[in-house]
């Protein structure tokens, strides 16, 4: 089973990948973890990138799709990928179905967590205080919203068209959204 987690920043993509993995065994696949990651390591991609996300753009095609295409090789066997803040573009996703093809796979479905923008907003402030991720000062997260907007909500017609997102409502408490998922998750497709 591959599954996307779809949503915009701060939505809780990345709470909900996690259960998955602890409850089902599935691969998270974060960019933006690896991305982070990179970062922290002082690899040449970490210095590349680290400009791109601080001003709350995102991070070339190219880069983002090398790093799945890395780890889909790594973790190939896995019974299943959860793919969490990627795609992002429409780019991405077409580069996306290619490689899940190579590999006899595809896309089984796509959970869209719908919250509305004054939520997201009051999230990233508290989340801004508690852990001083630079990308998620008010400024830096208007960019990463209106980037979310321009660039990734046309997945939303990309998937729609191949029947394959749920709407759950990612405003209700973590554990009514992982139970919402988990409903989503027992009906085939
Ligand atoms: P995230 O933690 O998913 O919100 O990602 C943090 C930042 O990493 C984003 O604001 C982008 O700069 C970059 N990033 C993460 N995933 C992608 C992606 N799929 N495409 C382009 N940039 C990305």
């Amino acid at each position: 089973m591959n599954l996307i987690l779809f949503g915009p920043p701060a939505a809780g993509k990345g709470t909900q990948a996690k259960r998955l993995v602890e409850e089902r065994g599935f691969i998270q696949l974060s960019t933006g973890d690896m991305l982070r990651a990179a970062r922290t390591s002082g690899t040449e991609l970490g210095l590349r990138v680290a400009a791109v996300m601080d001003a709350g753009s995102l991070v070339s095609d190219e880069i983002v799709i090398a790093l799945i295409e890395e780890q889909l090789q790594l973790h190939a066997g896995a019974p299943g990928f959860i793919f969490d803040g990627f795609p992002r573009t429409v780019a991405q996703a077409e580069a996306l179905d290619a490689l899940l093809a190579s590999h006899d796979g595809g896309i089984d479905c796509v959970i869209r967590l719908v919250v509305d923008d004054s939520q997201l907003t009051a999230r990233i402030a508290r989340r801004f205080a508690e852990q001083g991720r630079a990308d998620d000062n008010p400024e830096t997260f208007v960019k990463r919203l209106a980037a979310y907007n321009a660039q990734t909500a046309p997945l939303l017609p990309y998937y729609t068209a191949r029947g394959l997102i749920r709407e759950v409502d990612g405003m209700a408490s973590i554990d009514e959204v992982a139970a919402a998922i988990d409903a989503v998750l027992a009906v085939p497709a």
